[in-house]
């Protein structure tokens, strides 16, 4: 059965002890909400990481993540932060391939597949994103776009590599757009990608594999979305900075 996972993406918001007392509120009011094969995710800037693994450590159904990592093992990179850091934080999940990177840091389907075999090495699973464009959905080149970055960013992955991969379906047009992907357009790309990983691989991988939606997810269109056959959840961002707005989406 696979796992029904929603994840905050807190982006670059809240200093150190803002994260904390953040943190500390949403655990307390969604510890008693997740059952069986759920979890949430925290994926926090890099400071709080290892504060938050700690006060993480009583609760099995919450982990925590990074929003990025280098894909060198070490070395001279100055300013930069490896797979191996993260982990050894307590970070679990490390997200990849978000729509910001791959814009304002010229992040590569190629670079993220390197970003992806070295969070593996290092024991983090990838929380890779994918998703198109508005120019791209309207030009109908989105099932392509997001078929090549599923080719070069993770399908060279074995099928024991790619157990520990989540993806996150994140049309870039609704990204902090408050224009909500429509339930119906959101599991005709999650069908999509499932299928895609049928082909690759075989479908009970497919049917394992964790598909997140992201992209103006909020208390008003979560149980909309998640009711979708193919849709596991949610990555969530704005909406995960406030500790009610983001229990109601667990909820
Ligand atoms: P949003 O961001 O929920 O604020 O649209 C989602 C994301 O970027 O992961």
């Amino acid at each position: 059965m696979r796992k029904k996972i929603v994840a905050g993406n807190w982006k670059m918001n809240m200093d150190y002890n803002e994260g904390l007392s953040l943190f500390s509120e949403v655990v307390n009011m969604v510890k008693d909400e997740i059952t069986g094969t759920q979890t949430a995710v925290i994926c926090s800037p890099f400071i709080h990481l290892h504060s938050l693994a700690q006060l993480a450590k009583g609760y099995d159904k919450v982990a925590i993540g990074a929003q990025n990592a280098h894909q060198a093992e070490s070395g001279a990179y100055t300013g930069e932060i490896s797979a191996k850091m993260v982990k050894s934080t307590g970070a679990e999940f490390v997200i990849l391939g978000h729509s910001e990177r791959r814009q304002y840091f010229g992040e590569t389907n190629e670079l993220l597949a390197a970003k992806t075999d070295t969070a593996l090495k290092n024991g983090l699973k990838p929380i890779f994103c994918i998703g198109e464009t508005l120019d791209e959905r309207e030009t109908e080149v989105h099932f392509d776009v997001i078929k090549k970055q599923l080719v070069e960013g993770v399908f060279h992955l074995s099928a024991e590599q790619f157990a520990q991969v989540v993806l996150a379906y994140e049309p870039v047009w609704a990204i902090g757009t408050g224009k909500t992907a429509t339930a119906a357009q959101a599991q005709e790309v999650h069908a999509f990608i499932r299928n895609e990983i049928a082909n690759q691989y075989n479908q009970q991988v497919a049917d394992d594999t964790t598909i997140l939606y992201g992209g103006s997810c909020n208390p008003k269109n979560a149980q909309e979305l998640f009711e979708q056959g193919d849709i596991d959840g949610g990555l969530i961002g704005g909406a995960s900075l406030k500790s009610r707005d983001f229990l109601d989406i667990v909820k």
